[in-house]
């Protein structure tokens, strides 16, 4: 096999052996996401580029340089869109919220998001070409209580999959009132700071300044924190609402950590932006992101509307749950036929079996005991056995495979009786 072809670099397969505990994270997810009333939004994994370039802005990475953008096929070439598989799900919401007028519903809309996402970056650890995210939006109020509520769905959902020690970054990045007078400072000192930042950093402080504080390269760090905050330059409005969310999360013991060179790549955010990071995660620390963004669906062309969201990396949040937390396969009997005659026996058997909702395989034959084997193999909970000389008298075998007990069962009874066992917790 020297010309087979593999998965694209950047990207990942699901293999059987984890799939396990992928679903167990989704149902924690959809369990979690009932209790809180948000409701489930499907949209297209690519939308058009446009979308992207308005929703997120041309002067992030993620619009720069990291969008998979393609034109769509038509036999009319003024038919050739601009599409874009999408790189995170915010816009793609936003657009479904307007088009489907959703405003025009009870507000706020609570909505939570799972797919997979795709960027066009150096794969590393915890960084891929096609990644997953879980994400919540909550759009239609200012209310620093949903700003407080996504944050607490988190870190339920952390703590729930057993990852209570996770830290909540917190910040404000102010609103139009005062972000603008602020963002003039800050490149202000920055121009004043040129010689001792990095080329990416000097194209920022034109370009998004507030990026600037994001920075991670080691020699640009000591114009970074001595840089202006953000916080020193909050107006009233700013300062009450990050009050107001910090007091909710109190309320409900989420324990938080201001940091106030916390800003977002995107140019949507407006005050309230958080991360929840791992220690145990290397240079991709961030599981978690989001914030407020109370100018997009106006900017996409909706009625003026505040949001507020996040995004978590569901690979990120993958790395850091041990491997037991996987859950068994759940069969809960394998059938073995023990001669050819047995065998359509066996398969109408467990078709029935299957109706009555039970987890049922057939094994693969050969002798009895390397069909036992198999049913150890695959953690059967019980063996049916169809015997020559037991099908003769229209009865089975079922052995219970953790305390090797067998009975004999007439056929039309085996669903009554795996039934009750299971039932009873046997
Ligand atoms: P980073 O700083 O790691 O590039 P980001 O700011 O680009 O993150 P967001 O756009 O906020 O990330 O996405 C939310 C979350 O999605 C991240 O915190 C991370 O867990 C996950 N994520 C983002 N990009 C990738 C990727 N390329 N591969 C895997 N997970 C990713
Ligand atoms: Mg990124």
């Amino acid at each position: 096999m020297s010309n087979h072809v593999t998965a694209p670099k950047g990207t990942k397969d699901i293999l059987p052996a984890d799939a396990g505990r992928w679903q167990h994270v989704e149902a924690m997810a959809r369990e979690l996401f009932k209790a809180y009333r948000y409701q489930e939004i499907r949209t297209p994994v690519f939308e058009s580029t446009d979308l992207f370039q308005r929703g997120i802005g041309e002067n992030t990475d993620i619009v720069g340089k990291e969008m998979y953008t393609f034109e769509s096929k038509s036999d009319d070439p003024t038919k050739r869109l601009s599409l874009t598989l999408r790189p995170e799900n915010t816009a793609g919401v936003v657009r479904a919220y307007i088009q489907h007028k959703l405003f025009a519903q009870p507000l706020p809309q609570k909505l939570w998001y799972t797919g997979p996402m795709f960027r066009y970056e150096r794969p590393q650890a915890g960084r891929q070409r096609q990644f997953h995210q879980l994400g919540v939006e909550v759009l239609g109020s200012d209310d620093a209580r949903w700003d407080a509520e996504v944050i607490v769905v988190a870190t339920d959902f952390l703590a729930r999959l057993g990852l209570p020690a996770l830290e909540v970054q917190l910040n404000s990045v102010g609103d139009d009132a005062c972000r603008p007078a602020y963002r003039d400072t800050l490149q202000a000192y920055l121009r004043s700071h040129q010689d001792a930042l990095c080329e990416n950093c000097r194209t920022r402080t034109e370009k998004n300044p507030l990026r600037v504080l994001d920075c991670k390269v080691p020699a640009c760090q000591p114009v970074v924190q001595a840089a202006p905050t953000i916080t020193e330059n909050l107006c009233d409005g700013c300062r009450g609402h990050q009050a107001a969310v910090e007091g909710y999360l109190t309320a409900v013991g989420v324990a938080f950590k201001r940091n106030d060179r916390l800003v977002r790549g995107l140019d949507y955010y407006t005050r309230t932006v958080f991360e929840i990071v791992s220690g145990d995660l290397g240079a991709q620390n961030t599981v978690c992101a989001g914030g407020r963004y109370n100018g997009l669906v106006e900017e996409l062309g909706g009625p003026s509307t505040p949001a507020v969201g996040w995004g978590l990396g569901l690979e990120r949040l993958l790395m850091l749950l041990p491997a037991d937390a996987t859950p068994a396969t759940g069969l809960t009997a394998l059938i073995m036929a023990t001669h050819g005659a047995a065998e359509p026996v066996a398969f109408r058997l467990a078709h029935d079996l299957r109706g009555q909702g039970l987890a049922i395989d057939l094994a693969n034959g050969g002798k009895l005991d390397k069909q036992f084997k198999q049913a150890e193999r695959l953690g059967a909970r019980y063996a049916v056995i169809l015997g020559e000389d037991e099908l003769a008298k229209g009865v089975v075998s079922i052995k219970d495979l953790t305390t090797r007990e067998q009975r004999s069962v007439p056929l039309d009874g085996v669903k009554d009786a795996l039934k009750g066992a299971v039932a009873g917790g046997k």
